[in-house]
């Protein structure tokens, strides 16, 4: 990948989502934003984001089938998705990964936590697939 990355970031929270941007273009990321499911399969299709941080509970269409729709779409197919979640659970992970998640990252949002996944997902999608 050449360039900036472009990171398209799905939730509902708008302190959550604001901190996400931040502390992604504070990285030097480009950030998109999208506020619910629907929304994010708009914004994936228009604009072309290298890597999609993803809440799970979201409004209107949930992450999880979100990232299904994401993943059996052939023009978003090739995107990896980091599931963003609070719930601590076990099996939670297994959920994200099941609806073809790439990454996973847990709420509370810190720094070091976020940049790890989006840089370890986007470092295992250029190995996957070279330009
Ligand atoms: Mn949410």
């Amino acid at each position: 990948m050449s360039g900036t990355a472009r990171v398209l970031v799905v939730e509902d929270n708008p302190l959550n989502r604001e901190l996400a941007e931040a502390i992604l273009e504070m990285a030097g990321y480009e950030t998109l934003s999208a506020a619910d499911g629907e929304a994010a399969l708009d914004a994936a299709r228009t604009g072309q984001p290298d890597i999609i941080l993803m809440d799970v509970d979201l409004p209107r269409l949930d992450g999880l089938e979100a990232t299904r729709r994401l993943k059996g779409d052939p023009a978003t197919e090739g995107i990896p998705v980091v599931a963003l979640t609070a719930y601590a659970m076990a099996g939670d992970e297994e959920r994200a990964r099941a609806a073809g998640c790439d990454g996973y990252v847990t709420k509370p949002i810190n720094r070091p936590s976020l940049l790890a996944a989006v840089t370890r997902a986007l470092a295992q999608h250029a190995q996957e697939a070279p330009p």
